[in-house]
């Protein structure tokens, strides 16, 4: 399987917003609390709405290396979570992982691998059980781009 050619269900478009709803954030922290104090990921799905990245959903996947200070993921339930998630009508916007007791500043395999995917949206999140800290960082065709983050309020 190529990673590349599988990114390619990212549009290309400008984001400069990362919104998570409250819901998806609710689960995104349950997740990484969970995990601690190894790292977690998962997927970002949702949509894209004149450059904000809504995210209305995310679902964790395993991280195959089960390490505190870095992640993979199984290619095969990446691929097959997407495409359930598009035939529900959600976009994939990319992934998440957590960065326990650490700021949530890319790694350099974190780097390297953003630039294998072009177009998605890496939302980091430094945890311990005091603090959490979100950054949101994007490859486009300008380069790397840091993203506002927003957390939507419960209605
Ligand atoms: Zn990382």
């Amino acid at each position: 399987m190529n990673l590349q050619i599988d990114h390619s269900v990212v549009p290309i478009v400008k984001i400069y917003v990362l919104r998570l709803s409250r819901e998806a954030y609710l689960d995104l922290y349950h997740h990484i609390s969970e995990k601690y104090p190894l790292e977690a990921c998962g997927i970002l799905l949702g949509r894209i709405e004149n450059g904000i990245a809504i995210v209305t959903r995310i679902l964790p996947l395993r991280n195959i290396k089960e390490s505190r200070t870095e992640f993979w993921i199984d290619e095969k339930e990446w691929i097959g979570k997407i495409l359930e998630a598009q035939k529900q009508g959600l976009e994939y916007i990319g992934l998440y992982h957590s960065h326990p007791d650490a700021e949530p500043l890319p790694s350099p395999s974190d780097r390297h691998r953003m630039l294998e995917c072009p177009g998605e949206v890496w939302l980091i999140v430094g945890y311990s059980p005091s603090s959490l800290t979100m950054a949101a960082y994007r490859v486009g065709d300008d380069g790397y781009s840091l993203l506002s983050l927003q957390v939507q309020k419960s209605i």
